[in-house]
């Protein structure tokens, strides 16, 4: 059985080896590989590599630590293939669907080369008699990144591009159910030049977690995952001092106008509902068309949408997406089903008991569709997670809008429609950190940043962008004054002013 090694200072490591967990393949259902879950010992190892290399790698010019982050922005791309084979292998999304979770993380990449400029302070002259001010961003030191499943590549790098641009020394804690990209991705940036020690990875899970947030080396925690765990992370972090931001789940609604193209805004729903079946936490699990007009199109274009969407393995060039990720997710899903016919929502296409003919033990769901969900139910409060969309008829734009802000998720939101006006003001009043307006996944740019409002991120910072490099620095301010023998001392026992 192959076995995914941490990757600490530069070289692999078996780590104690006591415990181990297993890596599927979801396209058939059998264990792959095993990964170690690493503990005390693998972490100490890790920060010690971190410590020894971190001062030297914050020490060099930023344009050099920028032509590192060049060389591997220009490895992932010729390794992109390898790299989606590999991703899809463990997550199970198709291929072209991997290149696009790896094309995200890329895009991070690049903007990170720009550490020189995002690195820059500020000044002011003259602020006294002979006084200047001016101010610098300076790396953490020791910093870690925990990462879900769901965007393996993507993720990591979200967060992995600016905390070693800006200087630190990275530990990266992949999801220990698709360990092997973060893994490849830390080879491919020691292949650029990447000092070792400066990203580490260690696999593990609570245990793992745990002993990060715990350890005083340790100066920020960048996490993402769900909701509960984000928020227990937070609170763990914080209380040793830590800097944390801590990204949780979602319950993205989708708002379709009765002016919406209503063609595009289906193929929009199918893509964005089921693409990836549903594990993104931008999907979009929630239909709220307005009006009973909209409501009764938008179903009848949906269902027969439904009957084209083509279910496959994640090699399948054709198929729209592939299975899920593990069994115990299957079969969470399958209960959430289970529990909207309790509650009482009209189950209109279900997609339990889908089986692909020569992968029967493969972690497949058909697409499921309810419509008449209301907001009390449970199944509409919490993140499914899969290829499963909600439809929640509203009668006006406002009751849509209430929707989304007074749900306890608030990470994105999209509105369909062809009036400026009321896209506007739903943009402005909708509380939702993301909002897409014709766009059915609005994740930004990497320019931009990235991060939901309520229990869909905990902390201050948004990933990447500015925002990322403001996460992992500490602004420095100096003021200096070069007095000439005759200026005036003042009244050293006042605090000074610019009056
Ligand atoms: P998860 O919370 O199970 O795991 C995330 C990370 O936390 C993993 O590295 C895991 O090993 C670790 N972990 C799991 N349980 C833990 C515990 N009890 N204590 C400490 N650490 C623990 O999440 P997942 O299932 O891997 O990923 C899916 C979730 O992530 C969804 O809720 C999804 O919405 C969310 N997500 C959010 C964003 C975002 O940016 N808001 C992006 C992607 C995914």
């Amino acid at each position: 059985m192959r076995t995914i090694p941490h990757f600490i200072a530069g070289a692999h490591s078996a780590g104690d080896g006591t415990a181990m967990a297993d890596v599927f393949d979801p396209n058939t259902g059998t264990v792959q590989a095993q990964v170690p879950l690493g503990g005390d010992a693998e972490l100490e190892a890790a920060v010690a590599a971190a410590r020894a290399a971190q001062p030297a790698w914050a020490a060099l010019n930023p344009q050099r630590r920028a032509r590192v982050m060049f060389a591997f922005k220009a490895l992932i791309e010729a390794h992109m293939d390898e790299l989606a084979a590999l991703l899809s292998s463990e997550h199970g999304k198709v291929f072209d669907d991997s290149k696009g979770d790896i094309q995200r993380g890329l895009d991070v990449v690049e903007f990170a080369c720009a550490t020189p400029h995002l690195m820059k302070g500020e000044y002011s002259s003259g602020v006294g008699p002979g006084i200047d001010v001016y101010s610098m961003r300076q790396p953490l030191g020791i910093v870690a990144g925990i990462t879900p499943f769901n965007f393996p590549a993507m993720i990591p790098l979200w967060m992995s591009a600016p905390a070693i641009a800006a200087g630190n020394a990275m530990i990266l804690k992949p999801s220990e159910r698709a360990p092997s990209v973060p893994l490849r991705l830390a080879e491919l940036a020691k292949e650029a030049g990447l000092p070792d020690g400066i990203l580490n990875v260690v696999h593990g899970d609570r245990v793992m977690v745990e002993a990060i947030t715990d350890h005083p080396a340790i100066k920020a925690v960048s996490f993402v995952g769900s909701s509960d765990v984000a928020q227990a992370v937070y609170a763990r972090g914080t209380a040793q001092g830590k800097r944390v931001q801590a990204m949780g789940g979602a319950k993205n609604h989708g708002i379709v106008l009765p002016d919406a193209d209503m063609d595009r805004t289906v193929s929009d729903i199918m893509g964005a509902a089921y693409g990836s079946a549903g594990e993104r936490c931008m999907a979009m699990p929630v239909v709220v068309p307005v009006g009973e007009a909209t409501a009764n199109t938008l179903r009848e274009k949906l269902v027969a949408a439904i009957a084209d969407l083509r279910v496959g393995i994640s090699s399948d060039r054709e198929a729209h997406y592939g299975p899920v990720v593990t069994a115990q997710h299957k079969a969470k899903i399958e209960h959430y089903i289970a529990m909207g016919v309790d509650e009482g929502a009209e189950l209109v296409v279900d997609g339990r008991g889908f089986s692909l003919q020569g992968y029967e033990e493969g972690y497949f769901l058909g697409p499921t569709l309810f419509d008449h969900v209301t907001p009390e139910m449970q199944s509409y409060r919490d993140e499914i997670f899969g290829p499963v969309l909600q439809m929640v008829r509203a009668t006006t734009l406002e009751e849509a809008i209430n929707l989304a802000s007074r749900h306890a998720y608030g990470n994105g939101v999209a509105l369909f429609t062809r009036d400026g006006g009321a896209a506007r003001d739903y943009a402005m009043q909708v509380e939702v950190g993301m909002v897409g307006i014709n766009v059915p996944i609005p994740v930004p740019v990497s320019y931009h940043s990235f991060g939901g409002w309520k229990r869909s991120a905990f902390g201050d910072h948004n990933q990447y962008g500015e925002e990322g490099f403001r996460f992992f620095t500490r602004v420095k301010t100096v003021t200096q004054r070069w007095p000439g023998p005759d200026a005036d001392k003042g009244n050293a026992f006042l605090i000074p002013t610019t009056a």
